[in-house]
């Protein structure tokens, strides 16, 4: 039912890649669904503007049907078909940022149906800069609207046998790409507003889109301290993220995960000693932890090294599959390091808070 197929990104152009692209269009232009790779995350793909392909997506994920999908374009001048009113910032945006791991909210045009925008009157756009989903989308006829291709509430899938853990069955077609480069999803930013406003932390950061656009907010909700209850947070008390996406439980594994924040070597005595605890009660215990740190955990650990903290995008690279990973090993217990903090980190930072639900010890300066 699922057919899974191989396609090496940098032979697009041999006869078995094209008739596969061409087979996927296919699938796609007449209503079905096609995995496949980006640049950030693998998407799980239907035709944009078949409002039964939408809701075909949302069946298969699971996913609530208020949580709009992102339209995938790739060619500039498909733009206007999908959104109306563009405003000069996305054209600046645009120039600089696609294509690439970037989703702008725009007016929706009023033949995007209400299906793919989960019933709202704007659309998020996205061009999306992996060759192999550029060549799917003009396949398919120029607009694949895609979340991310798991189930939803699971870790985002960054290789294809993570799209076959979750979609087999549910989907006509996987293509295998390979590894993502990014490994965390597009960035979000409204622009329908009066001023941008970044609704999802990713790739392209908040410090690159200033550079651009001079002043931007982030959606108070994401920057809310959920380790609080809202009713103790009162400066954002109430506060509900604007993409719907980012009010659903996420990325989480299946076992009891804790962030811990503070200076690294208090960090590491934290969860060495918890984990002690907790492997004395024969309970299976693993740990998201950087190169820097990782020789100072008790060997009975099952340490996961996801990067440097020097390099986020390494940290990103392999985040998602590290927690698939505690979920195929069982784990029970996770803890994970908090790696940084600014630029890609505060993507890294959103997802390992939703991954663990917020929960986050906060370890003060032992002076
Ligand atoms: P995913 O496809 O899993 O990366 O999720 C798409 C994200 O985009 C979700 O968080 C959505 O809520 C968000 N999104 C899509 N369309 C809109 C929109 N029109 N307004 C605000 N957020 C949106
Ligand atoms: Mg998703």
């Amino acid at each position: 039912m699922t057919e899974v197929v191989k396609i090496d990104p940098s032979h697009l152009s041999d006869d078995a890649a094209r008739s596969v692209i061409e087979r996927a269009g296919a699938v796609l232009r007449h209503g079905g669904l096609v995995a496949f790779p980006t640049e950030t995350v693998y998407g799980l793909g239907g035709n944009a503007f078949d409002a039964e392909a939408s809701a075909r997506i949302y069946a298969a994920k699971g996913r609530p049907s208020d949580n709009p999908l992102i339209v995938h374009i790739a060619r500039m001048e498909d733009l206007d078909l999908v959104a109306s009113q563009i405003p000069p910032a996305a054209q600046v945006l645009a120039e600089h940022f696609w294509p690439g791991p970037l989703t702008m909210i725009l007016k929706k045009q009023p033949d995007v149906p209400a299906a793919t925008t989960g019933g709202l009157d704007t659309v998020a756009v996205r061009f999306p800069s992996h060759p192999v989903a550029q060549a799917l989308i003009l396949a398919a006829g120029g607009f694949v609207a895609a979340p991310s291709a798991n189930v939803s509430g699971r870790p985002s899938p960054t290789k294809a046998s993570h799209c076959i853990e979750d979609l087999t069955g549910r989907v006509n077609m996987i293509i295998d790409g390979g590894e993502v480069g990014i490994g965390v999803e597009s960035s979000i930013i409204d622009l329908t507003g009066e001023r941008p406003m970044i609704l999802r932390p990713g790739y392209v950061t908040e410090e690159m889109l200033a550079g651009v656009l001079g002043e931007v907010r982030t959606d108070p909700a994401i920057l809310a301290d959920a380790a609080e209850p809202p009713e103790k947070d009162a400066q954002h008390a109430g506060l509900r993220p604007k993409a719907p996406g980012m009010r659903y439980r996420h990325y989480a594994p299946k076992g009891h995960m804790t962030m811990v924040e503070g200076e690294a070597a208090a960090v590491v005595r934290y969860i060495n000693a918890e984990a002690e605890k907790q492997l004395a009660e024969g309970r299976r215990v693993a740990a998201l932890v950087s190169e820097e740190t990782a020789a100072s955990y008790d060997p009975r650990i099952r340490l996961h090294i996801v990067g440097s903290r020097e390099d986020p995008a390494s940290v990103a690279r392999v985040l998602f599959d590290v927690l698939r990973q505690c979920d195929a090993e069982n784990m029970e217990e996770i803890w994970s390091e908090r790696f940084g903090e600014g630029g890609l980190y505060r993507a890294i930072n959103n997802r390992l808070e939703k991954a663990c639900g917020h929960r986050i010890v906060r370890i003060q300066d032992e002076d």
